[in-house]
């Protein structure tokens, strides 16, 4: 009598499935642009021949690479661009893990991080923020794990580990560190690309999704050392940057630096803006974000005030029992016309 031929642990391993909100008008759960996609990128786009369907596209986003190495001042052997920088992060925890052996990260965190550990083999170990919302980069140190991931600003927190704090997790790590810089885009706090290209146990991934206004394109990437790109390469596999994701990116990376300035000046107006208008409501205390949007720590449970803003039409991101905090709301951010609606709806929820 055969078993079921599935690994048997993968029913403990969630499933990413975001739940279908009914009568979303404004939608901010996903830290997407809301300002749209970068000008030149989707002029790129509209122009396409067919080859670009017929043919495969570079085995691994050579153009693209080579345009960010050049404006990185790195070789392009030091970049690996991926299906999204999700895809980077799945193929780094891949290319150096020992199956069984830990993955430390920040908890909160990146939600996909655990279930990418534990889709290749390895087993996540949280180790909780430092009250300030910084990464505990002696607690993470002291698991004495071999793969250690930070995201800095952080998804859910929007909070940032000091650039020295970061260096001295990179000097003591005693294996690889894996440095996500998702939300860097909005935050002067620091840019460690080219560091990374300097070590052989760092890899600082970034993504189109965010600030670059092309999440459904699926397109990121990693910077570090020769070597750990290479393996990461060879572990992501050939083709995953699609010809219109390469197109698009080559594109915004030559033309819409200007575009993308401009939208993360508005992104971070807005966040100063919201905040102040949502600081200071009984039960609600605002944490300082840097990324493109705002987290509120909720005295009540989360799921019941992001349904009171889904009857105003408008979709936030509820956690609820994160470590340390509890009960939360993520909120994207959009161009203020827009964004007025969560200020007015937050001013009927919490009179
Ligand atoms: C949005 C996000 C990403 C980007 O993922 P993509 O696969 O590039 O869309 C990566 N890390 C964090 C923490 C994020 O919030």
């Amino acid at each position: 009598m055969g078993g079921s031929p599935l690994r048997n642990d993968l029913a403990r391993i969630p499933t990413y499935a975001p739940s279908a909100l009914e009568g979303i008008t404004l939608d901010l759960r996903d830290n997407v642009n809301l300002w749209g996609m970068p000008p030149a990128a989707l002029e790129a786009l509209r122009s396409v021949g067919e080859d670009v369907g017929r043919d495969y596209p570079n085995v691994s986003a050579g153009a693209l690479t080579t345009e960010l190495a050049r404006q990185l001042a790195v070789a392009p052997e030091n970049i690996v661009a991926g299906c999204g920088s999700d895809d980077v992060i799945d193929a780094c925890l891949r290319a150096v893990g020992a199956a069984g052996a830990r993955v430390a990260h920040g908890d909160p965190s990146f939600s996909m991080v655990p279930v990418f550990a534990r889709l290749n083999r390895l087993e996540p170990v949280g180790v909780p923020l430092r009250p300030d919302g910084a990464m505990d980069v002696d607690g993470l140190l002291a698991t004495g794990a071999p793969f250690i991931y930070v995201c800095s600003p952080n998804n859910p927190t929007g909070t940032v580990t000091p650039r020295a704090e970061l260096l001295r997790l990179f000097d003591q790590a005693p294996g690889m560190v894996l440095l996500d810089e998702a939300y860097c885009d909005f935050t002067d706090a620091h840019d460690l690309r080219t560091e990374a290209a300097r070590r052989e146990n760092v890899l600082v991934t970034r993504t189109f999704s965010k600030g670059w206004g092309m999440a459904g394109l699926r397109l990121g990437y990693g910077v570090g050392g020769a070597r750990l790109v290479a393996a990461v390469t060879k572990a992501r596999g050939p083709y995953k940057v699609n010809a219109l994701a390469e197109r698009a990116g080559l594109a915004a990376l030559r033309s819409d630096a200007d575009w993308v300035a401009r939208v993360v000046r508005e992104t971070v107006e807005a966040r100063t803006r919201l905040g102040a208008a949502l600081s200071g409501r009984a039960g609600v205390r605002v944490w300082k974000s840097e990324g493109n949007f705002v987290f509120l720590e909720v005295a009540e449970r989360a799921a019941d005030v992001a349904e009171r803003f889904r009857q105003r039409g408008i979709g936030v991101r509820a956690f609820s029992g994160l470590t340390g905090i509890g009960e939360a709301l993520r909120i994207g951010m959009a161009p203020w016309p827009e964004l007025q609606r969560v200020a007015d709806a937050a001013a009927e929820i919490w009179p």
